[in-house]
């Protein structure tokens, strides 16, 4: 372990060596457990390794203190009265109600998620509820995906599409146009949302992610980079099920 002291502040680091490549020398990457990871090529010494780090300290600090945060935040879920869930940016409370002569459900009732089943059962609560996001996905989605499919000109009416759990995105668009959007993306804000239908909708005017697709997006929504980033900061709260 290697460290470097910034102000009162002393950063470790594991470095690990890479072969001599051209352009930046030295990455770092703070990881979500907040260990920090330096890679340099063969070529660089120690010293220049510290002074690289040390010049990105500050950068450095902050990703580990928005990494400690998400970790406080991110406790299992239980699936009992009282835990918050995420519905469109929103935190939502469980109320789980048992009674072995109502029918399983579950309903948004004054804002809280109201959940019926017939024993007290975690597995249970959490399947309702799995039904119930991918119920509201495919209402929610379908409605954004309708409203773009007016406007925008390549398209005639609202494409195909299906839910589908990823592991790393939000949404795909596959060479042949199918589009595909994660169950957890109607967890997200309503910008989010739409943020992530219309980067797949504009993959089906320009398949890659060229200038020319940037471009366009940036047309359609100035202000996309900034939604982005709030999606990845909630990325681990919105995922955690
Ligand atoms: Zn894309």
């Amino acid at each position: 372990m290697h460290s470097v002291i910034y102000g009162d502040a002393r950063i470790e680091f594991q470095l690990s060596r890479s072969l001599p490549r051209r352009g930046k020398k030295v990455s770092i990457h703070v990881h979500p457990d907040g260990a920090v990871q330096v890679e340099a090529p063969e070529e660089t010494s120690d010293r220049e390794v510290r002074e690289a780090v040390r010049k990105r300290a500050r950068w450095i600090l902050r990703q580990c203190s928005v990494a400690e945060h998400q970790r406080e935040h991110v406790t299992p879920r239980r699936y009992v009265s009282g835990e918050s869930h995420f519905y469109l940016g929103r935190r939502h409370l469980l109320k789980v109600r048992v009674d072995p002569d109502i029918e399983a459900g579950v309903k948004m009732v004054h804002g809280r998620l109201e959940i019926s089943c017939q024993s007290e059962n975690p597995g249970v609560v959490k399947d309702l509820l799995k039904i119930w996001y991918r119920q509201r996905s495919k209402e929610q989605v379908q409605r954004r995906l309708d409203a773009y499919a007016d406007r925008l000109p390549w398209l005639d009416g609202p494409p195909p599409w299906k839910l589908v759990r990823m592991e790393k995105q939000w949404g795909s668009c596959s060479p042949k146009g199918r589009i595909s959007i994660s169950p957890h993306l109607i967890k997200a804000p309503r910008e989010c949302v739409d943020y992530v239908v219309l980067h797949e909708l504009c993959h089906l005017k320009e398949h890659n992610h060229s200038e020319r697709f940037y471009r366009l997006l940036d047309r359609l929504m100035p202000d996309w980079k900034l939604v982005k980033e709030k999606l990845d900061g909630m990325a681990e709260l919105l995922l955690n099920d």
